[in-house]
């Protein structure tokens, strides 16, 4: 079928699709019996539509849930195409969307890049979840429990993990990536790790990450392996009293044995700073 250019639906289970966006960011579409739920509604309204358009390569349902993995522009600037669906969320992340600060920072950054979205960025609605909770949440949907859980700050103050226990699969957003070097600019490195340990204890055998391919297991113990080389490196850095610069090398140093193939590894020298930022602010 002829989604948009790009991108790729794969079928992990009948009913639950991963629509991978290559480089950009991922969502999800669950078919229930008479509507459909999709995870995360991307960057801005023209990405969102795009995938309402590919949505209806599947079915013709409508989508009644739409569910932010967090904040983040990419991930939830598209709400606004959504006015008769629910929106759920973090309760963290309904307040990080409402911080009118914060989005500035964010909008001004995008809206000054070269990107194709950059225009566009400049008048997005900025529309929050109107259903949120703080530690979990269970939705019966097209006969299929979905658990979303909170195991803590992590990528962002209200991140959230949405399980399908029979199935075995998680969508993970930005906290664990497959192989792939998560963006820590808002990130909260001091919970991180405990986060991680929470989420390596779900019973998945598949996950769909915010950005990259499809991981098992194993890349979720990877994802949590790597938080938990480079934050205390960087906290035992920051004891000693180390500047930015060999804080991040020694982090790099201790990083490269096993994390050497990640995407975004080539870039830690841009974003081990963030981190030691986040640690010592
Ligand atoms: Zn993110």
């Amino acid at each position: 079928m002829a989604t948009t250019s790009g991108t790729e639906l794969i079928e992990l289970e009948t009913g639950i699709f991963a629509r991978l966006h290559e480089g950009l960011t991922n969502a999800g579409i669950l078919v229930g019996d008479t509507s459909v739920l999709v995870i995360d509604s991307l960057r801005v309204p023209s990405f969102a539509r795009d995938l309402i358009q590919d949505v209806k390569h599947i079915t013709d349902k409508p989508i009644q849930y739409v569910i932010d993995t967090h904040a983040h522009w990419d991930h939830s600037w598209g709400n606004e195409e959504f006015p008769d669906a629910t929106i759920i969320g973090h309760e963290n992340c309904y307040d990080e969307m409402v911080d009118v600060e914060w989005n500035k920072v964010w909008r001004d950054k995008i809206v000054a890049s070269t990107d194709p979205w950059a225009d566009e960025a400049r008048t997005v609605n900025i529309t929050p979840p109107d259903l949120t909770f703080e530690t979990s949440m269970q939705l019966y949907f097209g006969g299929r429990k979905l658990e979303l859980r909170y195991f803590g700050r992590a990528h962002t103050s209200g991140d959230i993990i949405i399980h399908l226990p029979e199935a075995k699969i998680a969508f993970t957003g930005d906290v664990v990536q497959d192989k792939g070097v998560p963006f820590f600019g808002d990130s909260y490195p001091e919970d991180w790790p405990d986060t991680d340990d929470g989420i390596v204890g779900l019973d998945v055998d598949r996950f769909v990450a915010g950005h990259g391919p499809i991981g098992n297991h194993d890349g979720i113990v990877e994802a949590r392996d790597f938080i938990h080389v480079l934050v205390p490196s960087l906290q035992a850095s920051i004891e000693e009293g180390q500047d930015v610069g060999s804080a991040t090398a020694s982090a790099i140093d201790a990083l490269k044995p096993q994390f050497s193939d990640w995407r975004g590894f080539e870039n830690l020298g841009d974003s081990v700073p963030l981190v030691y930022g986040r640690l010592t602010r």
